[in-house]
């Protein structure tokens, strides 16, 4: 009965360690690994030990006799891995991962800039070093980056993560500084002179402009905002998400998994995400939305789709369930029918411009070698201006589109332009314009200056591919403490909630955090909901602030060397 990886793979190979048997691969250092959409468990080499799915934490590996229908295809997948790649060596990687010693045993304090995924998977790494104390500071009064704002409501699977999250929050040597923007409450180099080291892991929080005309009329929005939207982002509460139109059809621009995330959003039965964390009136709006029909607009073919394998297998899944239509337009090109995403593709009924949308079902067309080139409407979004497209073989053997001239106009009353996330600059940091990126080596930017995550390597890859990316800069970190090459502070970094409260700033800790979760947490089982988000900065504060006067608070995530008074003032 081997065990079987599914969807929500997050590809942070903790099961790859805990195989006794080698048999989950692509494992972290092989050179498939940076580009796998998901990890794959070798049928003939799995004894049934399950200790993969212990491990896995976000329950995405399962028995094969526990899958369900929609996961069905799951077991092929991973058994056709292992007839392409046979990974013959079954040498356990390791059954306890050698732990790297500091060769100095004097205190270390780094400073994490961002507690997103990246962020906290630096902490794990950095507080595995009994010298190590770790603050990770965030600008909002929340942690956990895009698992709590970016993953879509109805993965809660992938949240799930966020129990992780609690787990090295817990470690000895770690401190919150929420609500802290770094470049506007405190500066750099406040930081640097603090802190042995300082690891940013700021995200890519811009999204990529169309560069098409009309891009910017109402009604046309940056799918990254959209997503904070309706996950209770609070930069993203205001924004105008009209899904009243009476055209019934929304228009995606893009063809990656924030597209796939919210085409399937946009379409769902709002009933199936009443229990999720989806934001209150954001729900609400999708509970009266018009919307009958999402176009995915995908300007290359279904072979160069960016969308992964296993997000196609759970679309796939929900129309086997019954709960939306998803109909495939391949712009006249044949199906590749020799490829996993080809087969599923093909379990997926053609376009028909003659068929109407089920009136008891809302519907996805997935329509490819198709690009915008304008988005039209007198004072907000009316139709898009979509162009086929053909595609052409570069020198580099890379396949682009290129526009057709056959256009036509699609009718819609919302534009979501999914077409990737950008870093922004960071405040006083070398910057990649064309990248979004902070130029590294392996995530040094320069000794007691690192960098991991998306500002790293761009925005690419899976939740858990940010534990990797964390380790390989920890390494570079542990070098340079190693070799004397980071400057020691010069000042005591536990004046930092005194500095800022001078300035008007309120911290909240790992307890406030703590308060707001719960808090959340019980307004949303009041309502039958994992949790019913807070949206609001000020809200936020008021729960942490309230809870500190209630009953003691436990003391957890203590520094280790020091504690400090922690000096609070609401602004
Ligand atoms: P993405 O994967 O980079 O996809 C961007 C899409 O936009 C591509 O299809 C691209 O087409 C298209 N595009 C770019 N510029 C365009 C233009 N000017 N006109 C038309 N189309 C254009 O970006 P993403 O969807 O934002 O995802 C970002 C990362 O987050 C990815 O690693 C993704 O896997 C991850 N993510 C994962 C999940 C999940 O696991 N469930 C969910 C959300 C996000 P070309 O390929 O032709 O350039």
């Amino acid at each position: 009965m081997p065990y079987v990886v599914t969807q929500s793979c997050c590809s942070d190979a903790s099961c790859v360690v805990a195989c006794p048997v080698n048999c989950i691969h692509p494992a972290p250092g092989e050179p498939d690994f940076a580009t796998a959409e998901m990890l794959y468990i070798d049928p003939a080499g799995c004894v049934d030990c399950g200790a993969c799915a212990t491990a896995c934490p976000v329950d995405a590996i399962k028995p094969h006799t526990l899958l369900t229908a929609a996961e069905q295809p799951f077991l092929g997948l991973n058994a056709e891995y292992y007839q392409v790649f046979p990974h013959a060596d079954r040498t356990p990687v390791a059954v306890v991962p050698p732990q790297r010693r500091l060769r100095s045993d004097r205190p270390v304090r780094v400073a994490v800039v961002g507690a997103g995924p990246a962020g906290l998977y630096a902490a794990d790494e950095l507080l595995k070093h009994p010298e190590v104390s770790v603050d990770v500071l965030d600008r909002l009064p929340t942690p956990h980056g895009l698992v709590r704002a970016g993953v879509a409501p109805d993965h809660q699977h992938t949240k799930q993560t966020q129990r992780l999250f609690a787990q090295v929050e817990e470690l000895p040597g770690f401190r919150y500084l929420l609500g802290v923007e770094v470049g506007r409450d405190v500066t750099r180099a406040e930081l640097d002179e603090r802190y042995d080291a300082v690891v940013w892991t700021v995200g890519a929080s811009a999204d990529k402009p169309l560069r098409v005309p009309g891009e910017d009329l109402p009604g046309s929005l940056s799918a990254t905002e959209v997503v904070g939207w309706y996950n209770g982002h609070p930069d993203h509460q205001d924004l105008a998400v009209d899904l009243s139109s009476a055209t019934g059809r929304v228009v995606v621009v893009g063809n990656g998994n924030v597209a796939l995330d919210v085409a399937r959003v946009m379409t769902l039965d709002p009933q199936l995400l009443r229990g999720t964390d989806v934001a209150g009136l954001p729900w609400t709006v999708l509970a009266q939305s018009a919307v009958r029909e999402v176009v995915v607009l995908g300007r290359r073919g279904p072979a160069q789709a960016a969308f992964t394998l296993p997000e196609l297998v759970g679309l796939v899944g929900l129309v086997e369930q019954g709960l939306l239509d998803v109909v495939v337009d391949l712009g006249g090109e044949p199906l590749p029918a020799d490829t996993p995403v080809g087969r599923m593709l093909a379990l997926l009924p053609g376009y028909d411009a003659g068929v109407p949308v089920d009136p008891a079902r809302r519907r996805v067309v997935l329509r490819f070698l198709a690009q915008p080139v304008a988005v039209l409407g007198e004072t907000r979004v009316e139709a898009v201006e979509v162009e086929r497209t053909r595609l052409v073989a570069g020198a580099d053997g890379a396949v682009r589109a290129e526009g057709t001239g056959e256009t036509e106009l699609l009718e819609c009353g919302l534009v979501l332009r999914a077409v990737g996330y950008h870093g922004r600059e960071v405040t006083d940091l070398p910057y990649d314009p064309a990248t979004g990126t902070v130029p590294s080596d392996h995530g040094r930017v320069e000794p007691g200056t690192y960098v991991a995550g998306w500002v790293k390597r761009g925005p690419s890859g899976f939740i858990g591919t940010n534990k990797s990316c964390a380790q390989e800069t920890v390494d570079r970190l542990l070098d340079d403490l190693d070799a004397g090459t980071t400057s020691p502070p010069t000042r005591d970094a536990d004046d930092l909630p005194a500095l800022l409260a001078s300035r008007g700033v309120t911290v909240l800790d790992l307890a406030d955090w703590r308060a707001i979760d719960a808090e959340e947490r019980r307004r949303g089982a009041a309502s039958g909901r994992v949790r019913a988000k807070i949206v609001d900065r000020e809200e936020m504060l008021r729960v942490a602030v309230a809870a500190r006067r209630g009953p003691a608070r436990p003391e957890r995530g203590r520094a280790r060397y020091s504690s400090g008074p922690r000096v609070r003032s609401p602004r």
